[in-house]
């Protein structure tokens, strides 16, 4: 299985290139085998890909005496419901999220509805690796059927939540500008607005695949919602991703706030109805600290990783985390990741608040924060990593996820990508040239110490 990444996050590769029927079917049909003869269900996003990839996986699981339920293109979240839903014995989203269009993956759920934690994927890992999947004779493959209801029964989810405030919402008039890049969000996010009473305008809902723009939702992105926002006059704007987990939002002037923000920002208005503890990863904005705070809060730290966050959140019973790139999560509505939910309490917000998008990140410490990314071909991580530590001395040192260095104002994140061959830097300081020059020194010393003779 040259070509495939494997990790918690699920199997990603190329299509074609890694990436094809036979991978698919194996792997689904090791998933089917590990979860359990029982019920499946399946969905995926728009991609051009998604329809081989669904029958591919269909026939594996099918090949190993699983049922099926295809529920067509649908958002990630609406997967996770499902499974819960129908009591399935597990779930499988074809999505590669935000990477783009040449790619695609398969994001696996237990019977939870959440992603395998780290010990269920090295379970299937090992099944993986032992051989084929154990297909079965004739009248033992499993059956398939379809259900096409299940994105509205994922919204009467996130409107029966004491925290979504739908009559103050349809009282407010308010109007938003949805980006669906063309992705697996236009058919929910349409149900959702509608059901909430929100106007609504939108941006490649059409679920093509044909991404109209690289689909991960950082500012720099976000060009054609930040002109079209204050064109329609609208309250905000919401982007999706292409499986819809995750939504960033742009303001009414047309600003996108970051990711982050659009994440501080839940945090901020939800935490004072449910009080508790709030849980993120390693990686999100140091602004969560200064919103816990505010409110009385601790904040806990995971390896970076949706299940993680999860695993945590249900583990100390936090009521409100998420990730920084978007994912908003509210176990009590869905223990993973969920944009609709994000746009949900984003205008419950400002329908409760009767303040402008602006306004409420404005209420959030600015900070400035640098992602970036470094070729990790033929070197040592491990090496990087150390180099990279005695390079920063007094820094306090972190290893809850590859290596995070806190500093005076600001950190810096150097870790290993679940979902592409690269480190991830991440850097966060109060002001812009402090964060240039955290990331200028520590590309120099990952540069130094790549380059430095293996040990
Ligand atoms: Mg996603």
């Amino acid at each position: 299985m040259e070509g495939l990444i494997f990790s918690v996050s699920g199997a990603r590769g190329i299509v074609g290139k890694g990436l094809d029927p036979g991978v698919l079917a194996g792997l689904a049909g090791h998933f089917g085998g590990w979860a359990g003869r029982g019920l499946v269900v399946v969905g995926r996003d728009s991609r051009v890909s998604g329809e081989m990839a669904m029958a591919a996986v269909t026939s594996g699981l099918l090949g190993v005496g699983c049922d099926v339920v295809d529920l067509g293109i649908v958002s990630t979240p609406t997967v996770e419901v499902a499974v819960r839903k129908l009591a399935a014995v597990g779930g499988i989203q074809i999505s590669a999220s935000h990477n783009p269009a040449a790619w695609n993956a398969l994001k696996l759920l237990s019977s939870r509805g959440i992603f395998l934690t780290k010990a269920e994927a090295t379970e299937l890992e090992a099944r993986i690796h032992g051989g084929p999947p154990s297909w079965q004779v004739w009248d033992r493959l499993g059956s398939r059927s379809a259900r096409s209801d299940l994105s509205g029964v994922h919204v009467d989810e996130i409107l029966a939540s004491p925290l979504v405030d739908r009559e103050r919402v349809a009282a407010a008039r308010l109007h938003a500008v949805v980006d669906c890049v063309a992705g697996a969000g236009g058919e929910i996010a349409g149900i959702l607005c509608e059901r909430l009473g929100l106007k609504a305008t939108w941006l490649h809902r059409e679920p093509t695949g044909r991404f109209p723009r690289n689909p991960e939702p950082v500012p720099e992105n976000l060009g054609e919602l930040a002109a079209a926002v204050p064109a329609a006059g609208a309250d905000i704007g919401f982007a999706l991703d292409p499986d819809a987990d995750r939504v960033a939002v742009v303001d009414e002037t047309g600003r996108p706030i970051g990711e982050e923000v659009t994440l501080a920002v839940v945090v901020d208005t939800v935490l004072p109805q449910v009080g508790g503890d709030v849980v993120v990863n390693v990686s999100t904005t140091m602004a969560i600290d200064d919103v816990a705070a505010r409110h009385g809060a601790s904040v806990h730290r995971t390896p970076v990783g949706e299940v993680n966050v999860t695993e945590r959140m249900l583990e100390i019973g936090a009521r409100i985390g998420g990730e920084g790139n978007g994912g908003v999560i509210v176990p009590a509505v869905n223990p993973g990741r969920d944009g609709l939910l994000g746009m949900a309490l984003w205008v419950t917000a400002l329908a409760r608040e009767g303040a402008k998008t602006s306004e409420l990140a404005g209420r959030i410490p600015a900070t400035v924060m640098r992602k970036e990314k470094l070729e990790i071909k033929g070197i040592s991580v491990d090496q990087v990593l150390e180099g990279l530590e005695s390079g920063f001395p007094g820094a306090v040192v972190d290893r809850t996820d590859g290596l995070k260095l806190l500093l005076d104002g600001g950190w810096v994140h150097v870790r290993k990508s679940n979902t592409e061959p690269i480190l991830r830097l991440l850097a966060e300081g109060r002001t812009a040239d402090s964060v240039d020059e955290m990331v200028r020194k520590t590309r120099r010393l990952v540069a130094q110490a790549a380059a430095a003779p293996k040990v």
